[in-house]
């Protein structure tokens, strides 16, 4: 009996030793919910502390971008489009400006396919809202008076705090690069407090920075049309990867899908594009390209990136034929299940 007593007492504290010398799990992770998507924060070698502390300032920041970001709830957007409506010049605090200059700067890139202006054509989509519109297609007359007007960046003017318009149907609406823009703030706060090891992920679109200790980081990428994974990535340093894709919010009519990237040339939802991946160092261009180049669609993307400077994508159409670029190609895996064609493009540079 004593000798069992013995043995169990050994067989304890070896395990005790065993798990005080396990190293702790240095993968740090939180969750909150901020531009309508579920925000999720990965950080590498932090210490436990350290990290509920940033992590916390990061959702701070998230809501109150979120806040000041919106296009059709009461802030700065909004005030500021009520009065470009009335042609009156709107003042507008210096963060603000940087944000409207930098999605014009962004618009000019794309020539116009990624269009921040459009709020008055995503209102009529009925996109202007938390929940998912229930199917009424709007007025096709209505869609064309808007498109006829050509709401553009170039009918903007922008002089220190003022911003004037040539154009009463211009209203931003800056849920086009607004995650990519927050997402790049978020990781400025983590190098800011030194930590160089990390993903910023809204909803699938993510920066990640440094690695997973010895290992690079690992992303994967959605399928559009099936539950799982489609492709995965992996980066080493500070890349970010946004998807645009037909799934994320829409709704049918007579089994048709009406979705919420609209060219802003017709008015109407882009249409040959299933998906759009692309991979670049900051996520604001990332997300403009990404929304740009849905709508460039299959014929046109490779002139939308060589104009944004975009390097790496992968773009799936209506028919479920994968295009990608040569550099992407050796950086994605494929899920070797997927049974797809794939067209290599001609190199970006
Ligand atoms: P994303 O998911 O990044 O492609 O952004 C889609 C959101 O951007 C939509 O919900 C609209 O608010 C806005 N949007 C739609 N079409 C465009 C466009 N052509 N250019 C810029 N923003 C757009
Ligand atoms: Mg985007």
């Amino acid at each position: 009996m004593t000798d069992k007593i013995t043995w169990l007492f050994i067989l304890l504290l070896a395990l005790a030793v065993s798990a005080c010398s396990q190293p702790k799990d240095p993968v740090f992770h939180d969750q909150f919910f901020a531009f309508g998507t579920l925000i999720d924060i990965t950080l590498y070698g932090v210490e436990p502390g350290i990290a509920e502390t940033i992590s916390s300032q990061i959702e701070a920041d998230f809501n109150a971008l979120h806040t000041e970001w919106h296009a059709w709830q009461p802030g700065p957007i909004l005030s500021l489009n009520e009065k470009l409506a009335q042609h009156r010049p709107a003042t507008v605090k210096p963060g603000i400006i940087h944000l409207l200059a930098e999605a014009n700067r962004l618009s000019l890139a794309s020539k116009g396919l990624f269009n921040p202006v459009i709020g008055n054509l995503i209102e009529l989509w009925g996109f202007h809202d938390n929940a998912l519109p229930i199917g009424t297609l709007p007025d096709s007359a209505a869609i064309e008076n808007l498109v006829a007007e050509n709401p553009a960046v170039d009918d903007i003017t922008i002089e220190s705090d003022r911003v004037v318009t040539r154009n009463a149907v211009v209203a931003y609406d800056l849920g086009g690069f607004a995650k990519g823009l927050a997402i790049d703030r978020a990781i400025e706060r983590l190098r800011d407090s030194g930590i160089e090891h990390a993903i910023i992920n809204a909803g699938g679109d993510l920066r990640a920075i440094g690695q997973r200790g010895e290992r690079p980081w690992r992303i994967g990428i959605r399928h559009p049309r099936e539950p799982g994974i489609l492709a995965s990535i992996e980066i080493a340093g500070d890349d970010s990867v946004f998807t645009s894709g037909d799934y994320e919010r829409f709704f049918e009519v007579d089994g048709k899908r009406y979705h919420h990237i609209i060219d802003p040339r017709s008015g109407y939802p882009a249409s040959e594009t299933t998906s759009v991946t692309v991979i670049h160092s900051d996520a604001a261009t990332a997300d403009a390209a990404a929304t740009a180049l849905f709508v460039a669609g299959p014929d046109h993307w490779q002139i939308a990136a060589k104009n944004m400077g975009i390097r790496f994508v992968m773009l799936i159409d209506s028919q479920g034929i994968i295009h990608m670029n040569p550099a992407m190609q050796s950086r994605i895996q494929l899920d070797p299940e997927l049974d797809a064609t794939v067209i290599l493009g001609d190199p970006l540079q």
